[in-house]
């Protein structure tokens, strides 16, 4: 049965987006089947893939999450784009942002992706869903169907502050929703080596979280490389193969398979 991962953060711009893509590829290039979820309206992770006007695609997640509020039959390929051999793509537009609203006074609207992910769960080995940088109704939704949360954030103070309310809301949901949910890890971005303000950064968060939660050993630094990935729609590993982000993302494919060093 596949693993879902949600790769969570309600801080903006912090590698949500760069990591699902890249860990999905890292993944596919093992030779696991990979179904990446689009979860949020910017569209951005459908963008990278190559879709490029994501507005035009008819059938996204948000038809998904309608006919799943309206407990109609999804057949198991709707809305499912083919990426490459191994991995495919749930997309998502801006149409996606009416869901926060629409989903407001459904019945157990925390829950309506459940259902529907438990039953593709079988046809993937791994499962990305990329959330929005926010704590609405459709992140709450990804926690809802995850076994995991894997959290981005970029090594800088602000950032770093908003670890703990996101933490807080991770534990709520394991509490009141998902009791299975587990923190696949926090993964430290756009690590800039050469600075000590961002050396101190890291220490802070190994401190301050590393007893409890799990911090991957492998940091991903900043490099331009990777903010090129999204505009050429390559991943790292095609991109930039021999780079530092490349070997970074594929350590992280590594200690994804095989739970750490
Ligand atoms: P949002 O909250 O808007 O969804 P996000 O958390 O998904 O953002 P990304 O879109 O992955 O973040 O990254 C934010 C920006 O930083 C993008 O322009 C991306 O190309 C760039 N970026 C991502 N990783 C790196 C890196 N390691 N080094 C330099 N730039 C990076
Ligand atoms: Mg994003």
């Amino acid at each position: 049965m596949g693993k879902v991962i949600a790769i969570a953060n309600q801080k903006g711009g912090v590698g949500k987006t760069t990591t699902a893509f890249n860990l999905g590829m890292g993944l596919a290039n093992k030779g696991e089947k990979v179904l990446l979820i689009d979860a949020d309206p910017q569209g951005s992770l459908t963008i990278s893939l190559g879709f490029k006007e994501p507005d035009k695609i008819e059938n996204t997640l948000l038809e998904i999450i309608e006919k799943a509020a309206n407990e109609d039959e999804i057949p198991s390929e709707f809305g499912v784009m083919h990426y490459q051999d191994n991995l495919d793509l749930i997309p998502s537009n801006i149409s996606l942002a009416t869901a926060e609203i629409s989903l407001a006074s459904v019945f157990c609207r925390e829950g309506i992706l459940r259902g529907y992910i438990d039953r593709i769960r079988d046809h993937y080995s791994y499962i990305l869903i990329d959330c929005m940088p926010s704590l609405g109704i459709l992140t709450i939704n990804a926690l809802v169907c995850a076994d995991s949360v894997l959290i981005p954030v970029q090594a800088a103070y602000l950032p770093v502050k908003g670890l703990q309310q996101l933490i807080k809301t991770i534990f709520l949901v394991k509490k009141q929703l998902n009791r299975n949910l587990q923190i696949e890890g926090i993964l430290l971005t756009m690590v800039d080596a050469r600075t000590r303000y961002t050396g101190q950064i890291v220490r802070h968060v190994r401190e301050a979280y590393g007893q409890s939660i799990k911090i991957f050993s492998d940091v991903i630094p900043l490099s331009v490389r990777a903010a090129e990935t999204s505009a050429v729609a390559r991943s790292i590993f095609e991109h930039d193969h021999r780079g530092k982000v490349s070997k970074a993302y594929m350590a992280l494919t590594e200690e994804v398979l095989h739970g750490g060093k």
